[in-house]
């Protein structure tokens, strides 16, 4: 933790030395001592501390000082360190000046020049004044803090990347905390750059203004850059499918990396409890799974990427992938393991209010937020009853909306049991989504009732959308074979009247999870004809790893 501060102002340099050396002898093991020879650069500094959220126990200013005398800089000091001590040094002459300003501006103390022998003059009323100031000092928070406003989508998407990537931070919605004094202290010490939500201030006192993932991805360590330009195995997407490709290929000896553009887990990141995984009998959470899998890859040398891949194609024996920051890595072996994204619901007001208050998929961030609020969920899969039964905890009412006559065909029972369990959790049949309103933020919701074909319009602080996904792999258009819907054919699925696919260059058929590109393979959700699951794709991504040493045997 760092050492709270005690600073001093005297334009008078000899004078400031001697109070910093006197300071920092007694007191320099458990406090910083920082002196400054005018009043506006000490107000500038408090300022910059305040935004590195560090704490001022004592501020010790000289009376006589040119353009702001030492009680107009105490009264101002005090505005952004309302808790600190604040004491003047004064001459004789000055001491009924400075007892009147005592009384009139709350300044706890004043000493007199010289204060020598400091151990009688000094020492015996500060040690008062900071016992006093410890008994109700609380340590600040040091790491990321993020300020924003809840409905902000900018905000909303940067809370969900520190989140599902781990990192921890401090929130403050702006708007819900206007009242708070430390928020409004650490917004005018901000500025004019606290309009530039969201804002992101690091404990080395840096900050980003306007805060997105990818900028504070590298600010927070996560990398963003390849070691080398060249790999055994390249993993494009690390959810269940290429973390399992991941571990298996690093620890039989490839050297790999795996780029992910979001955070590692993938859509089982989001899952709030995976109730279905062997082996873990009560369930485990999503971003447990990934947890533990991304610590099981770096330990055995995986490198990881936070990066978008935008392209790819093959160079005689070399695949090569390009990122979006425009750099290139090339490999032997390539593995697609991009799954699905969810599916947009095309009905007015959805795109606008997308991010305040309309939120595709878990929104693991936004579950607290919804604190007593009455909370929609679309859709009639696992993934929905999942995050009912994740809501229901913290919201008043849950309301799931489902197009059929129930959750039976769409829904594993043990979660129709477990939400047909939940009292507030209400289903809502028949019923689908016609229109999103709200000014700044979803309001209400009309909901379209197809058994009376009527339209009702109901209040909704938040909608969660969970309506089926497809693959995103227009990148891929011209290189792979892909379905109708844009899912990757591989193995047997390419092979058409017994005929390898179109230039092909191999004298055997391709492998089980092989693409048509020879070295490319295809794990997971993207794959035509997977099972959307974990275990599945675990499994793939884990198979996968074998046909890619046969490969590389021929390479
Ligand atoms: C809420 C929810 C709950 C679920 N619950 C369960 C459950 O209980 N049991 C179960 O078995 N299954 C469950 N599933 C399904 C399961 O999570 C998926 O089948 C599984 O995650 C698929 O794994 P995957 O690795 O193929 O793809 P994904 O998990 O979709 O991961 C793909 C990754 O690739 C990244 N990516 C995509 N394109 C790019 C690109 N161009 N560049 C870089 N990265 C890219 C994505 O950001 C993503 O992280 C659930 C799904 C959801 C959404």
């Amino acid at each position: 933790m760092a050492k709270p501060i005690l600073l001093s102002v005297d334009d008078d340099s000899d004078v400031l030395r001697a109070i910093e050396r006197d300071l920092r002898s007694q007191y320099g093991a458990e406090y910083r001592v920082i002196g400054s020879d005018s009043p506006e650069g000490a107000l500038d500094l408090l300022k910059q501390l305040k935004v590195r959220n560090d704490s001022v126990a004592l501020l010790l200013a000289d009376q006589r000082m040119p353009r702001m005398d030492g009680v107009e800089f105490l009264q101002q000091a005090m505005g952004i360190f309302p808790s600190a001590k604040r004491a003047l040094l004064t001459a004789y002459a000055d001491t009924n000046a400075a007892i009147s300003a005592i009384n009139q501006a709350s300044i706890n103390y004043f000493f007199l020049k010289p204060w020598d022998p400091p151990a009688e003059h000094l020492y015996p009323q500060l040690d008062d004044l900071l016992d006093d100031w410890q008994a109700s000092f609380r340590p600040t928070f040091q790491g990321i803090r993020v300020l924003g406003t809840r409905w902000s989508p900018r905000s909303y998407e940067l809370r969900d990347f520190l989140a599902r990537n781990r990192v921890p931070y401090q929130w403050t919605d702006v708007e819900l905390s206007a009242n708070d004094p430390e928020t409004k202290q650490l917004l005018d010490a901000l500025g004019p750059e606290a309009a530039n939500l969201p804002v992101v201030l690091f404990p080395d006192g840096t900050k980003l203004l306007e805060g997105v993932p990818a900028e504070v991805a590298q600010k927070v360590g996560l990398r963003t850059r390849a070691q080398t330009d060249f790999y055994d195995l390249a993993i494009v997407g690390g959810g269940p499918a290429g973390l399992a490709a991941a571990v298996y290929g690093a620890s039989e000896g490839l050297h790999t990396v795996m780029i992910e553009r979001e955070a590692p887990g993938g859509q089982a990141g989001m899952s709030s409890r995976i109730e279905n995984y062997l082996g873990f009998p009560t369930g485990l959470s999503g971003a447990d799974l990934a947890r533990r899998a991304v610590v099981q890859a770096q330990r055995f040398g995986v490198e990881i990427l936070a990066q978008e891949v935008v392209g790819a194609r093959a160079e005689g024996p070399y695949r090569i992938i390009k990122l979006a920051d425009g750099s290139e890595i090339s490999c032997h072996a390539l593995m697609i393991a991009t799954g699905v994204q969810w599916r947009r619901l095309d009905v007015p007001g959805i795109d606008r209010l997308q991010g305040a208050g309309i939120y595709y998929g878990g929104g693991a961030t936004e579950a607290l937020s919804c604190k007593g609020e009455i909370v929609y969920v679309v859709g009639g899969a696992n993934s929905a009853g999942q995050a009912a039964m994740n809501f229901a905890k913290y919201a008043e009412r849950v309301i799931i909306l489902v197009r059929g006559e129930s959750l039976s065909s769409t829904m594993s029972q043990y979660l129709i049991d477990q939400v047909k369990e939940t009292p507030n959790i209400q289903l809502w049949t028949h019923a689908g989504v016609a229109e999103a309103h709200g000014e700044t933020h979803l309001e209400e919701i009309s909901v379209l009732c197809s058994d009376t074909n009527k339209i009702e319009r109901v209040p909704a602080s938040a909608m969660f959308i969970f309506i089926g996904a497809l693959p995103r792999t227009d990148w891929l258009a011209g290189v792979l074979e892909r379905d109708e819907r844009g899912f990757l054919l591989t193995g047997p699925d390419l092979m058409r009247g017994g005929e390898r696919p179109k230039g092909w260059t191999q004298d055997r058929d391709p492998f089980l999870l092989e693409t048509n590109v020879p070295g490319i393979f295809a794990v997971g959700d993207v794959r035509h004809g997977s099972i959307k699951r974990v275990a599945s794709g675990v499994g793939e991504g884990s198979v996968a790893v074998q046909f890619i040493h046969q490969y590389l045997s021929k390479v």
